[in-house]
């Protein structure tokens, strides 16, 4: 039987990263009582295996799991280099297909479909476009 890979995850001795619904009542709340442990998450080699186990959207998750904090079941914050392959499937929603979808995705701690990634490549690109087609503003200088 192989090891129990929480034993050597870095929150093993820490507690706080499933907070009881009586330690908060708000988001901000959340946010004050986890966001200093998020930092624990940032060695860890099982961020895609903790979120598989804790499945943070389907049970609307409020703590750490994988690297982000989650309210709800949504991602309200995470580390800076957290990778979308440790999140779950994308869940397919009318919104598909539109850069608002790749939100939904993202709000979700899913990853981004791909209908969706290609909506959010064609807005990126469009706004590139018109910005370069705008005059640049004149700088003056009256030193
Ligand atoms: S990713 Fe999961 S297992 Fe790893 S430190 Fe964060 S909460 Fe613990
Ligand atoms: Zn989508």
């Amino acid at each position: 039987m192989s090891r129990d890979w929480t034993l050597d995850a870095p929150c093993r001795d820490e507690h706080g990263f499933t907070p009881s619904e009586d330690d908060f009542a708000s988001e901000a709340d959340l946010r004050r009582l986890c966001g200093p442990l998020l930092a624990t998450c940032g060695p860890c080699p099982f961020r895609a295996v903790c979120i598989a186990t804790v499945k943070p959207a389907q049970a609307r998750f409020d703590g750490i799991a994988g690297g982000r904090l989650w309210w709800g079941g949504l991602v309200i914050a995470a580390l800076d280099d957290v990778f979308e392959d440790e999140l779950t499937e994308p869940k397919l929603r009318a919104s598909c297909g539109t850069e608002a979808g790749a939100q939904d995705h993202k709000r979700h701690g899913e990853r981004v479909c791909p209908s969706c990634r290609q909506a959010e490549r064609e807005m990126a690109a469009r706004r590139k476009a018109q910005k370069a087609k705008q005059p640049k503003q004149l700088q003056l200088d009256f030193a």
